[in-house]
């Protein structure tokens, strides 16, 4: 189970749609189960069917997490074509113990889709998603 403020989870779609086509992502940020921050990132691979983080604006943010008490809680990236589930490389890629990881669908653009999962060891696990105020 995570729990994300329905402002944060906005924003996520918001950020996922303005980089269509491409796969947008970012990084969400937080204690316990419960997301209170949201850090955009730039999809260096510039591509629609993966991405990577720019190393330093991922360090940028690893900093600013922990100067706010914060844990990094959630890898997001958009699925711009295709559905809200982990792609092979994903599973294969997913190196971050402990996050969850958040998939947006933009296969049906006027309704996004997100879902939440564990991936660990190329097993994958569905998350619930609270929608907290
Ligand atoms: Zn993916």
């Amino acid at each position: 189970m995570i729990e994300i403020p329905a402002d944060i989870l906005e924003k996520v779609i918001l950020h996922s749609q303005s980089g269509f086509p491409l796969e947008a992502c970012g990084i969400l940020g937080g204690t316990g189960n419960a997301v209170a921050s949201h850090y955009p990132m730039t999809n260096t691979d510039a591509s629609n069917e993966h991405f990577m983080m720019d190393p330093k604006e991922q360090f940028a943010v690893v900093k600013a997490l922990r100067a706010s008490g914060e844990e990094m809680q959630v890898i997001y990236h958009s699925h711009p074509e295709s559905p809200a589930r982990p792609s092979q490389e994903d599973i294969r890629l997913a190196l971050t113990p402990n996050v969850h990881h958040l998939i947006v669908s933009l296969q049906d653009r006027e309704n996004p889709v997100a879902k939440a999962f564990r991936i660990n060891a190329g097993v994958v696990e569905t998350v619930e998603i609270i929608i907290t105020v």
